[in-house]
């Protein structure tokens, strides 16, 4: 059974959250607010937290450093405010996983739970090493969310990351444009196709040696993109 600590301040939230993730087979743990959340975050060592943003005493930004700076790999699901977008970006380049914004639908917030435990099993659970793919003279830490070329990092958007981590994860599909919307921006949310196009294009700006001619980010004509199947983790 996987464990969850659930950190609202919100009691009716907090409540309401607690006995759906009990009733999908989850053993809960809840804090409402910041310092019980850190303290119940290293106390217990759950496999997955869920993490408002503003709460009282530390705000989830806050908790989320502090238990990236003591090497806690926990996978952090942040719970942020509709059209607070700054904040995701802020969360997810301080080392949180994913978030789903309020008000949000149970289904999907499960769905992005379930898919972050596999993740994290897949990886090795808490004990995983980075994980590093390389190509040519870029380096891509998938767990340290850094990317260099060579040797100088690269300064991508919460959202570029997201995307070349997709695009690694899936290396040598075909993804459509549809497919990394929902996969990369998240169900619903309320974009055009061209916001890939814009981001692709600057993936391969940052990254390719030729972006005119890309080697890694490659587009299949009428269907979408591919990264190349080539490199290898170490
Ligand atoms: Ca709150």
């Amino acid at each position: 059974m996987s464990s969850v600590l659930l950190v609202e301040d919100e009691e009716a939230l907090r409540l309401f959250l607690g006995d759906s993730l009990r009733s999908e087979g989850y053993s809960v743990e809840t804090a409402s607010d910041g310092a019980e959340g850190l303290e119940k975050a290293l106390r217990l060592s759950p496999d997955l937290i869920v993490l408002d943003i503003m709460l009282p005493g530390k705000d989830g930004f806050e908790i989320c450093q502090a238990l990236r700076r003591r090497g806690k790999p926990t996978p952090i699901l942040m719970l942020t405010a509709r059209n607070q977008i700054q904040d995701t970006v802020t969360g997810l380049k301080i080392g949180a996983d994913d978030y789903v914004t309020k008000p949000f639908d149970m289904s999907e917030l499960m769905a992005r739970i379930g898919a972050l435990l596999r993740r994290a099993s897949a990886a090795g659970g808490h004990s995983a090493p980075a994980m590093v793919y390389e190509f040519g003279s870029i380096r891509v830490d998938l767990r340290g969310t850094e990317v260099t070329k060579n040797g100088k990092p690269v300064d991508l958007s919460a959202r570029e990351f997201q995307l070349l981590r997709f695009l690694i994860e899936h290396r040598g599909e075909t993804l459509s444009r549809d497919t990394l919307l929902r996969e990369v921006w998240g169900y619903g949310a309320k974009i055009y196709t061209r916001t890939v196009d814009v981001r692709i294009a600057n993936l391969r700006q940052q990254l390719e040696d030729d972006p005119k001619e890309p080697r890694y980010i490659l587009t299949v004509q009428g269907l979408g993109y591919k990264f190349r199947a080539e490199g290898g983790h170490s």
